[in-house]
């Protein structure tokens, strides 16, 4: 419709406007199509009493569409040069804020305390700078913040390693990292003509939707992932040699397969054909044996 901002035209119109100059080094590919920004949208099941948290802003394509449907919107921009282009595209919608700051950074508990006071629920949505899906998807998971659904335009061969299932060679401990928290659900992929500049690899958007408890109930998060990493060290080995090699010396070696047979597993398989139960597991029977 006339006044959406992600049309080629407008997109150039504006950049020329402000002398503004994508930088690679930012991750900055804007998307530029109407119908992909829909999709991601909708995804999010976003009404007038939600909120929605966008990363990465760029021009406001995707935050003037989220400001549509969501009753508050809040949108962490890194790169300054943008603040004043996201003032003019952003004017008619009051509730969306920009906060400019490296969303790495940000302490977003206090952002959502202090900005979303009164809202439902919280959804994240954004077509992330890549340099950082890993580590931004990460701290908002680890945070635990009270979210609905992640929403996110990603590469796509991180959108399949997040929602492969075992057996495959996608899945790997960011499976299992990420499914621990979350039940992935691919929305679509998307070709590279959707932006500019086009990015050289293929994306997706995926849909993570936070689950009310973890997958698996596990004593300790953190030596959890630490035998799911473990077990992932060198994908052509065996579980048994992987963690042999993290966990035992020559001499307690034999007694590592002795547990692994109890967890019910055998020592031959390779750590990518576990299922997170086994897993956890897996893990107490090594915290029990470790002490
Ligand atoms: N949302 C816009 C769109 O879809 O057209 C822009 C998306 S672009 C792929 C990524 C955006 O994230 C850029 O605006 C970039 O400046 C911003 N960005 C990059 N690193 C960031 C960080 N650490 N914290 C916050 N924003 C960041």
């Amino acid at each position: 419709t006339a006044g959406d901002i992600a049309s080629p035209k407008r997109t150039k119109d504006l950049m020329q406007k402000y002398g503004f100059t994508l930088k690679k080094s930012l991750g900055q590919n804007f998307l530029i199509d109407q119908n992909v920004l829909n999709r991601i949208v909708s995804a999010a099941g976003l009404d007038a009493s939600k909120g929605a948290l966008e990363i990465g802003p760029g021009i406001g394509a995707l935050t003037q569409q989220l400001a549509k449907l969501a009753a508050k919107v809040v949108a962490v921009e890194i790169d300054q040069r943008l603040l004043p282009m996201l003032e003019e595209t952003l004017a008619p919608y009051p509730h969306a804020e920009v906060v400019h700051a490296d969303v790495l950074k940000v302490d977003l508990q206090a952002l959502f305390a202090e900005r979303f006071q009164g809202v439902d629920k919280v959804s994240v949505v954004a077509n992330l700078p890549y340099y950082v899906t890993t580590p931004i998807l990460m701290k908002l998971l680890e945070e635990r913040l009270p979210l609905e659904n992640i929403v996110v335009m990603i590469q796509k061969e991180v959108a399949e390693r997040m929602a492969a299932k075992p057996g495959g060679k996608e899945y790997g401990s960011l499976s299992i990292a990420v499914q621990y928290y979350c039940e992935p659900e691919l929305v679509a992929i998307v070709p590279q003509t959707v932006f500019i500049p086009q990015p050289n690899v293929d994306s997706a958007v995926i849909r993570l939707k936070l689950r009310e408890a973890p997958a698996v109930q596990v004593e300790d998060e953190a030596f959890f992932f630490e035998v799911v990493q473990a077990s992932f060290t060198q994908r052509r080995k065996t579980i048994y040699n992987n963690l042999a090699a993290k966990f035992f010396t020559k001499e307690t070696k034999p007694e590592l397969e002795q547990l692994l047979q109890g967890a019910g597993i055998e020592p031959s398989r390779r750590g990518e054909t576990l299922s997170m139960a086994e897993y956890a597991t897996l893990t107490a029977a090594l915290s029990a044996y470790l002490g």
